[in-house]
């Protein structure tokens, strides 16, 4: 049909060749188990809008599992079975693929007949999220290239449009309202109005209660994963979703202009080497977390699913933040050594810090960078064994020897070993010994 011959120069135009050939390979490989498969979901909406997906979703109609071992075995790649839902994943090079079968009937009695194959792939898409997401692109070699659309997604893709499959989805699913929204500040869709409506109604009959913490926790980071996820905040605001998630949030235009100045200073460390955040979303949390009082803070910590440190720096940027943050304002204006800034940072962690520099200059924050990666890579160069060397008794003295030493390096007031043993010698000959101080 024309309608496949054009998909696939789509797909031959648009994809790496590398991912081009595979999905040709996958599709003679269904073809010899005679399965039919499609690559499903995100891949395809984002293939269609011509933005970058490598996060590949296979479904079959058929064995998922026993195809996912045929295709590892072909790839050479790492396989992962999850027996329990059929579905399997594989790993080769830094590509990832997910292999899922399609979900079937059950039926009632055994003398049912067997559902028709393509129903099989229908039942799957239906289950989706949204109509932009429930689409499938077959890879068979005879309908390579075959867009399966259901549901009319490719002109709600073309309108813009984030909608919903069935009326009852956001009460079957509220984290749906957070992909909602997400999907439709990334693409700068609109949530078309009727969705937004059984969105209003899941929200005012506060089902988003009814989800687990966890659920709703995970579609939040990807939220704040996003590239900039002020947009997709404010819009939770106006449609009222914070007291469930953050109680007691309130979103000033102070607080917008604060998430919305965290993107430019994550890109210009980034583009200088400077020290970047291991996950972006954690410096957004944490700027939001720092906008709660007390009460939120300490609900924020009981009811998601977070790592100790990561709780100690919430209640931490709560009690200290803002002490915290006027000092490295002070520092920067001032003319401060390195080891007082070290004791500024004691016990931050680099995003709590950046989280406490949103709505600064970036300017002056990428300086506060350069001083955390320099204090970060300077150790001094005498250890514990060329103390013992120079006859002091180990014990733990040694500590606060080294934190000294430490300190005095960071200045550069130590150029090399030498002058670190003298220093060390003149501590020691201090009348006060170090380890009373
Ligand atoms: P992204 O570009 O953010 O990765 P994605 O569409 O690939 O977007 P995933 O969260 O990886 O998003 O989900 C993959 C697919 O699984 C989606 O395209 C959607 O079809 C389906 N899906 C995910 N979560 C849900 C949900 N809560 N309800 C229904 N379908 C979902």
């Amino acid at each position: 049909a024309p309608q496949q011959r054009q998909m696939t120069s789509l797909m031959r135009e648009r994809l790496p060749a590398v991912i081009f050939n595979l999905f040709e390979d996958i599709g003679r490989l269904a073809d010899d188990e005679g399965i039919q498969i499609y690559v499903v979901g995100g891949f395809v909406r984002d293939l269609l809008l011509g933005v970058s997906n490598l996060d590949i979703d296979l479904v079959i109609e058929g064995d998922g599992i026993r195809f996912a071992t045929t295709l590892a075995r072909f790839l050479k790649g790492r396989l992962r079975v999850h027996e329990k839902f059929g579905t399997a994943n594989i790993r080769f090079g830094d590509q990832k693929i997910d292999v899922a079968t399609a979900r079937r009937e059950f039926y009632q009695y055994p003398a049912a007949l067997p559902q028709v194959e393509a129903s099989d792939l229908r039942q799957d898409l239906y289950r989706r999220d949204f109509t932009v997401n429930a689409l499938a692109l077959c890879l068979n070699s005879d309908r390579f290239g075959e867009l399966v659309d259901f549901f009319m997604g490719r002109k709600d893709l073309e309108q813009g449009l984030i909608r919903v499959l069935y009326n009852l989805s956001f009460v079957e699913d509220p984290t749906r309202i957070l992909r909602a929204i997400r999907f439709e500040q990334r693409y700068r869709f609109s949530i078309e109005p009727q969705t937004l409506g059984f969105a209003r109604e899941a929200i005012a009959r506060h089902m988003i209660r009814e989800v687990s913490y966890e659920r709703m926790f995970d579609e939040l980071i990807l939220i704040l994963s996003e590239e900039n996820p002020a947009p997709a905040l404010r819009r939770m605001t106006e449609l009222g979703i914070w007291e469930y998630l953050l109680p007691g949030l309130e979103w000033t235009a102070w607080l917008e202009v604060e998430m919305a100045a965290i993107p430019p200073l994550l890109k210009s460390l980034a583009a200088q080497d400077l020290p970047s955040p291991k996950e972006r979303w954690i410096v957004f949390f944490f700027a939001l977390n720092r906008r709660l009082s007390a009460d939120g803070v300490r609900f924020v910590v009981e009811h998601y699913p977070l790592k100790a440190s990561m709780r100690e720096l919430l209640l931490r940027i709560h009690q200290s933040g803002s002490s915290t943050s006027q000092e490295l304002q002070a520092w920067l204006r001032g003319n401060c050594s390195l080891s007082n800034l070290e004791s500024i940072l004691q016990g931050w962690s680099w995003e709590s810090l950046l989280a406490l520099r949103a709505g600064y200059s970036v300017e002056e924050t990428l300086r506060l960078a350069e001083a955390w990666q320099t204090i970060r890579q300077s150790k001094p160069l005498l250890n514990g064994n060329d103390l013992k060397a120079m006859g002091i008794p180990p014990g733990p003295k040694y500590a606060q020897i080294l934190t000294r030493l430490r300190e005095a390096s960071l200045d550069g007031r130590l150029p090399d070993r030498e002058a670190e043993k003298a220093f060390v010698q003149k501590l020691l000959a201090q009348e006060v010994p170090v380890w009373q101080e």
